[in-house]
């Protein structure tokens, strides 16, 4: 530091010693009583203290750059005017300091200063650190864009109109207007930034444009839930959207357009497609505005109405012949068909209604009805059907199918002939489910044959065990006409009994006159088979078709059983005793046996022993029973 005092002449009154070493003079004495002049930098300084002196304000903090010899040196200067009693200037004071080191930090400080604020703005995200009561104590580019605000405006000041009330402290999402106008999405986080006291100076708020990722997944979202060529809700979106709807009543239309597979082939997929879009229109414009519309599939189309309050027959009535008047797709006129399946229920159950609205679809197909409402009744024996079409195949394979055992009665004697092997399925779930019913499906799905074997096998078994006390006991066995199909058929019965030991002439086919009628060449193979095997053949439900009677002596047939809806009308029915009566005698010409089903009254037991018939089968001798009972009841056995 160097110290200097200096009279109003510029005369040296005082210096220290390293002023004097600066002025290259060994003591301050040297120095004493000359003035800059005759030092080495001149009057360099005069004109600057005769101001100071004339005004009276000291100079203080006075920085410069200096040239030295060697390298240049920064100084800080202060000095201050002195005055006498009278007020007049006696002399200048001055402090000068090297302050090279001090210089250099400042200007290090500086510099990191200006890189703090460089990044700070080149950071495309909005920062602003901010004091507790709102003051914005500092920000960067980003945010000053955002705001269109100058720092000026913003800087030092509290801002907070221009933010969403109350924003808490951690993270968190906003949908902001910028300076433009437009909707931003900001994520935004505010974090408390402690000072070197580790006391709070303010809260940082950093906020991240995430507008561009919300609009991508917004696209995305429109994309999964809503049908890109029609612009209808997607299925799952449509079952999602109607849970929120809640239990009051609503219907569901199930729109199925006809034929577009010719549509596409005839006119290509683009006429197609637009001729879709156009279908949407329309039913767009047909629905009521709180309706919600779906693209089911390629050409399916759901309606669910809330609250419809109209009568829904009629309005989908209307709907579909709207929706069938013809369309203009570019040069063509396209017409095309729809079947409407309509179901009742709860909005929120949209899912079930689409199954019902199904159901009734099908159903109207089927009758070639364009509306169809859903019917409970037909639905269950739909579901039914398909459950027991799923069932049944493992049902056969597990052998959970069993056989019981109706009697038949001889006519004459009044004592067992033999029995009926009847199949009942114990169904785990269902119960006990009727021959009626699964023998149809065992059909359908081409499992009949592996049922006929399963309860031959079972019958002959059980005859087996009867025969050794009773030698002479017949079974009727039922045959599905389709197991006459089957090459192998009459083989595989005759190897059946073989293997149970039992007499061909014992076991009774029973067929119905169906078979008869086909002039398939395996049928009437395994029909002579059959019989010159020696097993007995019997056609069953004798009545209710259509069998030329011309057939009967050709096939030998043993058996004629007639139908139980003789037995019932008998009494009552003038031309249905004539009938059986003509058959019986017609039978016996013949050398055929006849059998009487669905014998339930002593009447008709009298009535149709009197008139010839040989055997009677029915609930007034006995319902079918399990074996253990059936043998139990004719002394067989268990
Ligand atoms: P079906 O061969 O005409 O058998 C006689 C049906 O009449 C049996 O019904 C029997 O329980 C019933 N029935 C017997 N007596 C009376 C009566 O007095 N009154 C009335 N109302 N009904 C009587 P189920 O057991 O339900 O069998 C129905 C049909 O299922 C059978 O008619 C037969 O066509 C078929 N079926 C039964 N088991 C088999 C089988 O193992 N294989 C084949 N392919 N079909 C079978
Ligand atoms: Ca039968
Ligand atoms: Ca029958």
């Amino acid at each position: 530091m160097t110290i200097f005092c200096r009279d109003p002449a510029g005369r040296y009154l005082l210096v220290n010693r390293q002023f004097a070493r600066h002025a290259g003079a060994a003591h301050p004495n040297e120095i004493v009583g000359k003035t800059d002049g005759e030092l080495p930098w001149g009057d360099l300084f005069r004109e600057e203290d005769d101001q100071i002196l004339a005004s009276g304000h000291p100079l203080l903090h006075q920085q410069q750059l200096c040239h030295g010899e060697e390298s240049d040196y920064w100084i800080e200067t202060h000095k201050v005017p002195l005055y006498d009693e009278l007020g007049d200037p006696f002399a200048l004071f001055g402090v000068v300091n090297e302050i090279g080191q001090h210089k250099a930090l400042e200007q290090t400080f500086k510099q990191q200063q200006l890189l703090q604020r460089r990044l700070l703005d080149a950071i495309p995200d909005p920062i602003r650190l901010e004091d507790h009561d709102g003051r914005v104590l500092d920000c960067n580019q980003a945010f000053l864009d955002f705001m269109g605000l100058q720092a000026s405006e913003v800087l030092g000041h509290n801002i907070g109109q221009h933010l969403p009330p109350q924003m808490p402290m951690g993270r968190g999402e906003y949908c902001l207007l910028d300076a433009r106008g437009q909707g931003r999405h900001l994520e935004i986080i505010r974090v408390e930034v402690p000072d070197d006291n580790g006391l709070s100076l303010g809260v940082l708020t950093l906020s991240r444009d995430i507008t561009g990722l919300r609009t991508t997944q917004a696209q995305l979202q429109q994309e999964q839930h809503y049908d890109s060529l029609t612009g209808l809700l997607k299925l799952s979106h449509f079952l999602q959207t109607s849970r929120h709807l809640g239990g009051r009543p609503a219907g569901l239309l199930l729109i199925d357009l006809q034929h577009f597979r010719e549509i596409n082939d005839r006119f290509g997929i683009r006429i197609a497609d637009r001729l879709l879009s156009q279908v949407a229109q329309r039913l767009q414009r047909l629905t009521p505005a709180n309706a919600l519309l779906c693209r089911v599939a390629a050409d399916d189309f759901a309606l669910l109405l809330p609250e419809p309050g109209k009568p829904l027959l009629e309005w989908s009535q209307r709907l579909q012949e709207e929706l069938m008047a013809p369309y203009q797709v570019e040069e063509h006129r396209i017409q095309v068909t729809a079947f409407l399946g309509i179901a009742q229920g709860r909005a929120n159950d949209a899912e079930r209604l689409l199954g019902h609205a199904e159901a009734a679809l099908a159903e109207g197909k089927r009758l070639q009805q364009h509306s169809t409402l859903f019917d409970p009744l037909l639905y269950q024996q739909l579901q039914r059907r398909k459950r027991l079409s799923a069932d049944l195949p493992q049902a056969i394979r597990s052998a959970e199918l069993v056989a019981v055992y109706q009697p038949i009665i001889c006519a004459r004697q009044d004592k067992l002939h033999g029995a009926e092997l009847l199949c009942r399925w114990p169904h785990p779930q269902l119960g006990m489910i009727s021959p009626d019913e699964f023998i149809p499906l065992a059909e359908e799905l081409g499992l009949i044959g592996r049922l006929g074997d399963l309860m031959l096998e079972q019958g002959c078994a059980q005859l087996a065990r009867w025969q050794a006390v009773w030698p002479s006991l017949m079974l009727s066995v039922n045959l599905s006409p389709l197991q006459f199909r089957d090459p192998g058929l009459c083989d595989h019965v005759q190897a059946c009994a073989r293997r149970h030991g039992i007499a061909p002439a014992t076991l009774e086919l029973e067929i119905t006159e169906g078979v008869l009628m086909e002039n398939a060449d395996e049928i009437e193979q395994n029909l002579s088979s059959l019989i010159r095997a020696g097993f007995q053949l019997a056609i069953d439900d004798f009545g209710t078709g259509y069998c030329s009677l011309a057939y009967l002596p050709r096939l030998e047939v043993a058996t004629l059983k007639l139908d139980r809806s003789f037995t019932r009308d008998l009494v009552s029915n003038g031309a249905t005793t004539a009938i059986v009566r003509s058959v019986i005698g017609l039978g016996h010409e013949l050398g055929i046996q006849i059998t009487a089903e669905g014998v339930e009254t002593q009447e008709q037991h009298r009535w149709l022993s009197e008139a010839g018939c040989d055997r009677l089968q029915g609930y007034l001798f006995s319902r079918p029973l399990p074996p253990d009972e059936f043998g139990r009841s004719y002394g067989l056995g268990d």
